[in-house]
């Protein structure tokens, strides 16, 4: 088994469409980003991508690159699932958490478990997001912008080796 850890934070703006964890969320703001700056996502992206020992998302998908602009931040996830498949692991779960003062985000965390979930091809329960306030202190809770945080469990599936490798 290996654990992974992943963080990312994006500036709050005005005209772009707010995403978290593949929902798009009605707000006054978006995040700022070279992507659709699907602040969650990526950090559950580089969570995924530590536990494989596989670096950070910036390594494949470089914000210099113009290919990537405004990409769709579960392409990326779908990437790097694909990566984990291939290597040979399982998800066993995912925990993250995102920091925003505003909007109230609860009513969304159900549909953005269900969409991490089926990109990730695991049920939903395996997959948790929580929501955590600024209280009112620093760049989150100023709403100049959000970070997400997330960890995750990962499993080699044995039966698949043989008994040497
Ligand atoms: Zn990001």
């Amino acid at each position: 088994m290996r654990v992974g850890f992943g963080y990312d934070v994006h500036a709050l703006c005005a005209g772009r469409a707010l995403i978290l964890g593949g929902i798009t969320i009605p707000h006054s703001q978006g995040l700022h980003g070279h992507s659709d700056a699907d602040v969650l996502t990526h950090a559950v992206c580089d969570a995924l991508l530590g536990a494989m020992g596989e670096g950070d998302l910036g390594t494949y998908f470089p914000s210099s690159d113009p290919q990537f602009k405004n990409i769709d931040s579960l392409q990326m996830l779908q990437a790097v699932h694909q990566k984990l498949t291939q290597r040979g692991y399982g998800l066993i779960n995912l925990d993250t958490v995102i920091m925003a003062e505003a909007p109230r985000l609860g009513p969304y965390l159900a549909d953005m478990q269900k969409q991490l979930a089926s990109v990730l091809c695991v049920s939903p329960d395996l997959v948790n997001v929580k929501v955590k306030s600024g209280d009112k202190l620093g760049i989150i809770g100023r709403q100049e912008g959000m970070a997400a945080q997330a960890v995750c469990l990962i499993h080699t599936e044995q039966h698949e080796m043989g008994p040497h490798s």
